[in-house]
């Protein structure tokens, strides 16, 4: 790869990193964070109205290289960012799941690259003490940014419009099925089951935190996704 490649993808990683204030934040300032991340990138990436957004830039670029490797390389999970195995920062991506979902993978991981650097300080506040919810909301925070980069919303809304269909309008976007519903069920487009209020009914009074489980119930929905 050509050292422009690389310089351009560091311009890009620089110009979304500077909109994210290197100070302690809320997780939902972090949300407004990544939502504009998500769009700057659209913006850079992509024309206006496109659906199935190319992902060819991130996929070969040499700044931060991509590996896709087999399920068993990274335990199984669907992607890791890690600067532990060669000494530079690098994305694998579990080659073994279907290519719609590597693509969220990509984008989720692409986001933990931009939080890298300024994690500890970014994501200080997040969990209020609890490691644990800490953990969950920033991955929460990394499906946010790849759901917004595959599924903005404006685009989202009037191709439901027009499609209403769930499979037809994740097939328009690339995206799995799954992860087209969860952006629907977000935006208000279509329903999605009230786990909150049936785990609440059976265990009230029995759970420290209950914030922890709905954490983790919107994060095993995320993933699944
Ligand atoms: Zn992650």
């Amino acid at each position: 790869m050509t050292n422009e490649t690389t310089g351009g993808m560091n311009q890009i990683i620089a110009q979304l990193r500077a909109l994210s204030p290197k100070r302690p934040h809320t997780y939902g300032m972090l949300l407004q964070v990544t939502r504009l991340q998500a769009s700057k990138l659209r913006q850079l990436r992509t024309t206006s109205d496109e659906l199935d957004i190319n992902l060819a830039w991130l996929l070969n670029q040499r700044a931060v290289p991509v590996n896709r490797v087999p399920s068993y390389q990274i335990g199984g999970e669907s992607g890791l960012t890690t600067d532990a195995i060669s000494g530079r920062l690098e994305i694998y991506v579990n080659a073994n799941e279907p290519l719609v979902r590597q693509r969220f993978t990509l984008l989720h991981e692409f986001k933990h690259v931009l939080d890298f650097e300024d994690a500890d300080l970014l994501h200080s506040q997040l969990g209020s003490g609890n490691e644990k919810r800490r953990a969950v909301q920033i991955e929460r925070l990394a499906n946010e940014f790849a759901a917004h980069v595959l599924m903005p919303t404006m685009l989202v809304k009037r191709a439901w419009f027009a499609v209403q269909d769930i499979d037809g309008v994740a097939a328009l976007f690339n995206v799995s099925p799954e992860a087209m519903a969860t952006r629907l069920g977000k935006l208000g487009l279509v329903g999605k089951p009230d786990i909150e209020p049936r785990m609440y009914f059976r265990r009230v009074g029995t759970l420290p935190d209950l914030g922890t489980v709905r954490d983790e119930l919107d994060c095993a929905t995320a993933v699944a996704a």
